[in-house]
């Protein structure tokens, strides 16, 4: 039995994981086995972090190149005053060890752009985008695309979330949005509010997909948007497909490596 080589502590540990048909030992030793690289451990990052290090995720990737601000613990739950103006991925790391010594944490204090995005992305079996900048999510996308890699894409703004799945071959981030908005179509600083508890419902979600993905069970979000209003507290669906016109995953693609232009520093949802 697959189970049989877990510890008697890590019977323990996943015990819930392990009574559950849907995973089990070997959906378990699934997870220990993962590499999953969280790309902004801010908002979004912190609780797909918090989550994949509880289930037991065997690598955890953390890549943020920014510091810890006492403005973002009022939803950046990762994080402590501990950690107030030290690096990110250093506190969250700390966290994770501290939740699951099981989990194996690697550190990336950069910004993730053209140059290094294949190679980081590229060592990983499923990338989780917790950034926040339009750049950043073409950029994620264009790379996991390249690579064959699913990424769970999730995105918060005030009250609002989404959050879906891209499997290569089955549509991209350039499908869902062919065009970012025009320049201050949508305010990305740090004066637009977020109300505490929705990165924590979307961030959330997408550590349910990443752990459905590794262990494939379940429908998956692919080729659907799921839609949260937290004030009106609604979920709406939106199917897409892949675009066939896509300049990175249609028919005739135009885009076989990542542009120069898409050298941007990748944000972090705030
Ligand atoms: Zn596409």
């Amino acid at each position: 039995m697959a189970g049989s080589s877990l510890t008697s502590e890590q019977r323990q540990r996943y015990a819930r994981h392990l009574a559950l048909t849907e995973i089990g030992p070997a959906g378990q030793q699934r997870l220990m086995r993962a590499r999953v690289l969280v790309v902004g451990v801010g908002a979004l990052g912190s609780p797909v972090a918090l989550y994949l290090a509880a289930a037991g995720v065997g690598t955890l990737g953390l890549a943020d190149h920014d510091r810890v601000r006492l403005s973002n613990l009022q939803r950046q739950v990762i994080h402590s005053m501990e950690g107030l103006d030290q690096s990110k991925v250093d506190g969250a790391a700390r966290t994770v060890s501290a939740l699951n010594p099981d989990v194996t944490v690697e550190t990336f204090a950069e910004t993730v752009n053209a140059h290094n995005a294949m190679e980081l992305l590229g060592a990983f079996d499923v990338i989780v985008d917790g950034t926040d900048s339009f750049a950043a999510r073409y950029l994620l996308s264009d790379a996991a695309y390249l690579l064959r890699k699913p990424l769970v894409h999730g995105s918060i703004f005030r009250i609002e979330g989404q959050v879906t799945v891209f499997i290569p071959g089955r549509g991209c981030y350039r499908c869902l949005y062919p065009e970012p908005p025009p320049p201050g179509a949508i305010e990305e600083s740090e004066q637009v509010g977020v109300l505490a508890a929705l990165p924590g419902i979307v961030g959330t979600i997408q550590a349910a997909e990443t752990i459905k993905l590794i262990t494939g069970v379940g429908d998956g979000l692919v080729n659907r948007v799921l839609l949260h209003d937290t004030m009106a507290m609604t979920f709406h669906e939106v199917r897409y497909r892949r675009n066939r016109a896509c300049p990175v995953c249609g028919d005739r693609p135009t885009v076989h490596q990542l542009a120069d232009d898409a050298v941007r520093g990748v944000g972090v949802a705030r």
